[in-house]
């Protein structure tokens, strides 16, 4: 090997060394003249600091030449782009303070956030019973398979405990199904007279399809005390759904839920047609809003409340279903795709009244 070649070793440091210079050179160069400096100094075709590199590489061993020839050419490519970026970023620069600007241009209205139609309705519920004594009452979204159904009266082989209905993360722990477990809970800890509305997310195996979903939320209302009869599970959310729906009519029918005896449903007429039938109302004009009923004696008992002395009515709403009803929506899933231009419609911005 004759004396004179450049040895591999050297020749990388070199290209190493020329990349090191040149990056900041093109990098931050200010103005075109500079960066035109910096083209000819480093990329110069007859003098620039690369072509005199290119020449070493014509000295290197035969055997190195593929390994200097490959590191040549990332370094070229890499700075070359440098200088094709920067050169694009100061004629832009350039344009942008030569051509005359808009000024006439609206501003871009600022998005400041806002709450979602289901948190409104939420809240709208909330402050109308919360006029009528009720008080918010939390709970938590795991539980156990005996707060959930056990102790709200469910018999051992209710169809809503099959795992095709209800999420269970282990044996006897399940997301629950909904609001109900904070009842039990807060029977547990306070002693009548009791008004409390549970709000929060529940969850079951449904599909998202117009007017379900495996997750929604949920809104529940219970109240307490001694002599509470049906009059005033009536009256109470009568009152409310006029408040609520104003002078839509409302209806109450017979059902069955484990946990309240007698139980019924509250519809109201069908904001969305008015009565006449559509898709939401499956064509009846009429919308369920809610389900209710007087608390079961067995609840209360498995709370540690006394069914002699103490008697109450419950109830459960979907919020979401009210926004649709509300906000004339004809998809529930339009709530849960976090599109921003069908929620502003809705949305009122955070902690206005606007
Ligand atoms: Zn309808």
């Amino acid at each position: 090997m004759a004396t004179d070649d450049t040895s591999l070793e050297t020749f990388l440091r070199r290209i190493e060394e020329f990349e090191q210079d040149a990056t900041p050179a093109l990098r931050d160069a200010a103005t075109p003249e500079e960066l035109e400096a910096a083209r000819i100094r480093f990329l110069g075709d007859r003098s620039g600091l690369l072509k005199s590199i290119q020449r070493e590489l014509g000295s290197l061993a035969k055997e190195d030449k593929p390994a200097g020839g490959r590191a040549f050419n990332q370094v070229k490519t890499r700075v070359e782009a440098l200088h094709e970026e920067r050169g694009r970023a100061l004629a832009d620069a350039s344009r942008g303070a030569s051509s005359g600007r808009d000024l006439t241009m609206p501003p871009r209205r600022q998005w400041s956030g806002a709450k979602h139609p289901v948190t409104l309705v939420i809240e709208e519920i909330a402050e109308i019973f919360r006029e009528l004594g009720f008080t918010i009452a939390l709970g938590p979204q795991v539980e156990t398979e005996w707060y959930n159904f056990g102790a709200l009266n469910f018999p051992p082989d209710h169809p809503a405990m099959d795992a095709h209905d209800t999420l269970y993360l282990r044996d006897d722990i399940l997301l629950r199904t909904h609001t109900s477990p904070v009842q039990i809970r807060t029977l547990q800890r306070f002693p009548p007279p009791i008004r409390i509305l549970a709000p929060g997310d529940v969850f079951r195996r449904d599909f998202f399809d117009a007017s379900h979903a495996p997750m929604f939320a949920q809104i529940e209302g219970l109240c307490v005390d001694e002599g509470i009869s049906f009059v005033d599970l009536k009256t109470m959310l009568t009152n409310f759904a006029r408040r609520f729906f104003g002078a839509a009519r409302t209806r109450f029918r017979p059902s069955y839920f484990p946990f309240t005896e007698p139980s019924a449903e509250m519809d109201v007429e069908c904001q969305l047609c008015k009565g006449a039938g559509c898709p939401v109302c499956k064509q009846t004009g009429w919308t369920e809003i809610l389900g209710s009923g007087m608390v079961h004696p067995a609840v209360l008992e498995s709370a540690g409340v006394d069914p002699e002395k103490y008697t109450g009515w419950a109830f459960g709403m979907g919020p979401a279903r009210i926004a649709l009803q509300r906000y004339d929506i004809p998809d529930i899933r339009i709530l849960y795709d976090s599109d921003v231009r069908f929620l502003e419609q809705i949305a009122r911005p955070a902690g206005g009244d606007a």
